[in-house]
């Protein structure tokens, strides 16, 4: 199967060159020439399979250019009992007759970033010997959290690679801080920058675009890659899980086979939903995507009016990892609607850049609401449904998962329709403790580690491994630079 450029369809490459890229030379994404679509046989085997043997079921129809032993042997390291502390990887929480959480954060760092990290240095470097690139890869990330961690723990120790995390000294949690500061492995290395995340993430930008320092890296046998996610070797394993959790549904006795589903799903950068999108066209029953978002509600905008506007306040919420205002996979969804349209893709891109701004046509909202409703929540609100859930169904969930649970109640209060569906969890409540305990009344004003084992004593929960873990590791890294600096702290570590 060929991969395109959502700016340039005469652009083409396997998926192996789709994922070595990660981006297109003309600034566009790379999406499957074609989708394949998924008979409802297939997906009656489906609901059959473990989890890995889905994941290399749905895998195997997009990376023709890898065996599908290779693609096994990936899915069963991934998604390892190592790796995944629930047996069902992404198992499903029902709460009632018409309501189920799919649980995403049962790997290695406790938030979904994993489900596709865990995965993607093996698809990185197959790919690499695959369109025969030599040199050893450094993955440079720039993080608000939740990404920096989970690509360290995907590509620790990972033979070939580097992997190098900038994160904003004063802009993640405690707890997200810790776990990257005491990561293990070799090829690792962890930086604060002195400044927030645009200030880390224009810094990781700069890098990527300074040729000279490109042909340093390159004479020294290294070339700069990125593990972020808009590469289609992130968002191709999530399509997975949408199918998973369809036949989780038929199990626990919510849907009989064939029926529909909704899914709501808490929205960043627009990758999570995208994959909900494309299973969707493959085929799977599903009836509506519910893109829910924080206070930064540029989506339910553009959902309701069409127009996409990034020029407004930018807000700090408690649902940190959904502060974005630019929603970069949101490009390919563009493709789709437009009939595929590249050059009308790349002015709506063009637009962006020069005014923040563009706005579809009536046949493009058109499509666009055929399947998709967005609704936002702020964070009171969101503080409000974290209690009211854990008081309902004695069900304790994080603020990503709570602002796609409230969409969930805003859309079915609106529409009557209450069809059965599947809300995306993206992050285990522990990650986030300090606002879950505020949201449910507690007033100790614990801090940091001490933070995790108040929130399992008040909610009588038990805490993640991963996290509790933390207490006995030790800080390796305890460099903040200025963000002029990065520039020589890669240079430094690529010696
Ligand atoms: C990244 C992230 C999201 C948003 O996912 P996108 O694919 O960027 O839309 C939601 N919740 C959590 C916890 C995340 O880490």
């Amino acid at each position: 199967m060929r991969y395109l450029s959502t700016r340039d369809k005469e652009t083409k490459t396997t998926a192996s060159g789709a994922i070595t890229m990660g981006l297109s030379r003309d600034g566009g994404l790379f999406v499957p020439e074609q989708l394949p679509r998924i008979s409802r046989k297939s997906l009656e085997s489906m609901c059959g399979m473990n989890y890995r043997q889905r994941a290399v079921f749905i895998m195997n129809q997009f990376l023709d250019d890898f065996t599908s032993a290779e693609i096994t042997l990936f899915c069963e390291k991934a998604y390892s009992s190592m790796n995944f502390d629930d047996p069902g990887v992404a198992p499903l929480h029902k709460v009632d007759e018409k309501t189920s959480f799919m649980e995403l954060w049962h790997g290695p760092t406790c938030a979904f970033k994993d489900m596709a990290l865990q995965i993607l240095p093996y698809l990185l470097t197959a790919s690499l010997d695959k369109v025969g690139e030599d040199k050893e890869v450094c993955i440079l990330v720039a993080t608000s959290g939740d990404t920096g961690k989970a690509a360290l723990e995907g590509f620790k120790d990972v033979d070939r690679t580097k992997i190098l995390v900038f994160y904003p000294r004063d802009g993640v949690s405690d707890i997200q801080k810790l776990q990257m500061v005491t990561q293990e492995g070799g090829n690792v290395g962890v930086c604060a920058v002195k400044g927030n995340f645009d200030d880390a993430q224009n810094g990781v930008k700069s890098i990527f675009s300074d040729e000279e320092l490109r042909e340093i890296l390159a004479g020294r046998g290294y070339f700069l890659s990125s593990a972020n996610s808009i590469n289609w070797g992130r968002l191709l394993p999530q399509i997975v899980y949408y199918f998973s959790a369809y036949c989780d549904m038929v199990k626990n006795g919510s849907i009989v086979f064939g029926d529909e589903i909704h899914f709501s799903v808490p929205t960043g950068n627009f990758g999570d939903i995208l994959a909900g999108y494309y299973a969707k066209c493959m085929g799977l029953p599903i009836g509506r995507l519910i893109c829910a978002s924080n206070e930064n509600n540029v989506l339910t905008d553009f959902i309701n009016t069409g127009v996409y506007d990034r020029n407004r306040t930018f807000h700090t919420t408690i649902s940190p990892s959904m502060d974005i205002l630019i929603s970069s996979n949101l490009e390919r969804l563009l493709f789709e609607l437009t009939g595929r349209e590249d050059e009308l893709v790349a002015h709506y891109m063009k637009e962006l850049s020069q005014y923040g701004k563009y706005e579809i046509t009536n046949l493009m909202q058109e499509r666009l609401v055929r399947d998709f409703s967005g609704y936002f929540c702020d964070d009171e609100k969101t503080k409000l449904v974290i209690r009211a859930a854990f008081k309902k169904f004695g069900y304790l969930i994080d603020p990503h998962t709570a602002v796609a649970y409230d969409a969930l109640n805003h859309y079915r209060h609106d529409t009557q329709d209450d069809t059965p569906a599947v809300v995306v969890s993206t992050a285990s409540p522990y990650k986030f403790c300090d606002s879950v305990l505020d949201a449910l009344g507690d007033k100790s004003g614990a801090k940091g580690l001490d933070l995790i084992d108040r929130l399992s004593e008040v909610t009588k929960t038990a805490a993640p491994k991963p996290l509790t873990s933390l207490r006995a590791k030790t800080v390796r890294f305890d460099v903040s630079v200025d963000k002029e600096q990065m520039r020589t702290v890669v240079e430094k570590i690529l010696q």
